[in-house]
């Protein structure tokens, strides 16, 4: 079910709103910038997520492909969410990092369908090996 959860960083100088349905499943993955943070997201689509505050103090960072754009707060560190545009994604979509969503319920989290990725490997589909670390 669909469900609006708010956002912030750890200064609270990034405030945002998104809409995720949780049932549709979150997600980590191994790769070489997600395993350094721990990331742990749900992909939403380009409408579902509204800065609220702080956007000019957002800074972004890129690497490999350059697919996406990793943003994080200038003060604190934090990272928010990243954006990218995929043909496979339906286009602009968001990776909202779950970690900053102050409305989101640890019950809630742990209920959320889990997958892993494969990400170091660019074999997006398939689980990788080791997952306990991630
Ligand atoms: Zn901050």
């Amino acid at each position: 079910m669909k469900k609006t959860y708010h956002g912030s960083c750890h200064c609270h100088t990034v405030r945002f709103e998104c809409t995720i349905d949780l049932d549709a499943g979150t997600s980590k993955c191994n790769c070489s910038f997600c395993a350094k943070l721990r990331f742990w997201k749900a992909f939403i689509g380009g409408d579902a997520l509204q800065l609220l505050a702080g956007g000019d103090n957002l800074t972004e960072y890129q690497f490999g492909s350059k697919t996406i754009r990793h943003f994080f707060c200038k003060t604190c560190g934090v990272k928010p969410f990243g954006r990218g545009e995929l043909e496979v994604m339906g286009g602009v979509f968001y990776a909202v990092n779950l970690s900053v969503l102050d409305d989101l319920s640890q019950e809630e989290l742990l209920a959320a369908p889990l997958q892993y990725q494969d990400g170091l490997h660019n074999n997006w589909g398939e689980v990788p090996t080791e997952t306990r670390h991630l």
